[in-house]
């Protein structure tokens, strides 16, 4: 589905598997026209399945879109913004991306990326074995599944397509150096993952990401300093209020802080998965392991990036027990 959401600006929404990610249904993709003979701008792409591809491919021709004469800004490495690249990078256009993204997206399809994100889990108390990791963890159904030859951008570099003048502004935490685009003079944020009015993004460690949480409250602060009229992010509704998001998702964390360090004050030392065992409780009245897959992941994941944060700031200690399972206390 295409609609002009800004003048020279359309709006492609494609759809999710059925409960892939809770509360996420589509992912939006936008598409900035150039003037007579100008490059046109494709920003993310989507899941890597031929659906998805055979759908866009409709959306592309109803806004004259020609692959020959686009060139593609990627946000961010997951599979929703990314996986699609498969189909749609072609000699003639060239991606964009910023390095520890771009670097990513290229790790993504390998067996060590997977292995060492498994180690990591394993020492947050994960119970799950490798495969079963694999078939649960949510960024790695619809991957890209051949190199991509990147065009590597930078913070600060600018992009000139129609009657918009980007900035690229790196907004960390969901991603290793998740990437906006802001004109400053329309007041325009095409604003990727960062903030979303129906969730929380879902934080991961990654290479080069050791403290996502800590990371994407900065993030948020170099937001809430730029002057924005019109957010354009990559799920959920668009043009919302900003700032009273932002101030949303302070509290949100703010409140998980406080839960985890009641937690450990009352029920005393355990791991990111014992505690999450605790967390689900307040959602739902059900065992993390009798939820399906990628479900878990929506508890577990908060917790951790929870307890590394605290432990960063110095509110909370965390040592390894015998199996290297972290385990935090006060
Ligand atoms: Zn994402």
């Amino acid at each position: 589905m295409v609609s002009e959401v800004m003048p020279g600006i359309y709006m492609i929404a494609l759809p999710f598997p059925r409960r892939r990610v809770k509360s996420i249904d589509e992912i939006k993709l936008y598409v900035i026209k150039g003037k007579d003979g100008e490059r046109d701008l494709l920003l993310d792409t989507g899941l890597n399945e031929e659906q998805y591809h055979e759908l866009l491919k409709k959306d592309f021709e109803e806004i004259g879109l020609d692959l020959t004469k686009t060139d593609i800004f990627m946000t961010h490495m997951h599979d929703d913004h990314s996986g699609l690249l498969e189909k749609l990078k072609i000699p003639e256009n060239k991606v964009y991306a910023v390095e520890k993204e771009a670097i990513a997206v290229n790790a993504l399809r390998t067996d060590e990326y997977w292995r060492a994100r498994h180690q990591r889990y394993l020492k947050e108390g994960l119970p799950m074995d490798y495969e079963e990791f694999l078939a649960s963890h949510p960024n790695c159904a619809y991957l890209c599944s051949i190199p991509i030859d990147f065009t590597i951008v930078k913070e600060g570099d600018e992009f000139d397509i129609g009657d918009y003048h980007f900035r690229i502004i790196l907004t960390p935490g969901h991603s290793p150096q998740h990437a906006c685009l802001y004109d400053e003079e329309k007041k325009l944020l095409l604003s990727g993952d960062v903030v979303l009015t129906n969730a929380a993004p879902v934080l991961f460690f990654e290479e080069g990401l050791d403290n996502p949480l800590g990371e994407y409250l900065h993030s948020l602060d170099i937001v809430e300093k730029l002057d924005i009229e019109t957010i354009l992010p990559c799920h959920a509704e668009i043009k919302f209020d900003v700032y009273k998001r932002i101030g949303e998702m302070r509290e949100h964390y703010e409140k998980k802080c406080q839960r985890v360090l009641g937690l450990l004050r009352d029920e005393g030392p355990m791991s990111a998965w014992h505690m999450a065992e605790y967390t689900i409780k307040d959602d739902i009245p059900r065992e993390l392991m009798s939820l399906s897959g990628v479900s878990r992941w929506f508890f577990f994941l908060p917790t951790c990036m929870t307890l590394r944060y605290l432990t960063e700031l110095g509110k909370i200690k965390c040592s390894p027990d015998d199996n290297g399972v972290n385990i935090y206390s006060l």
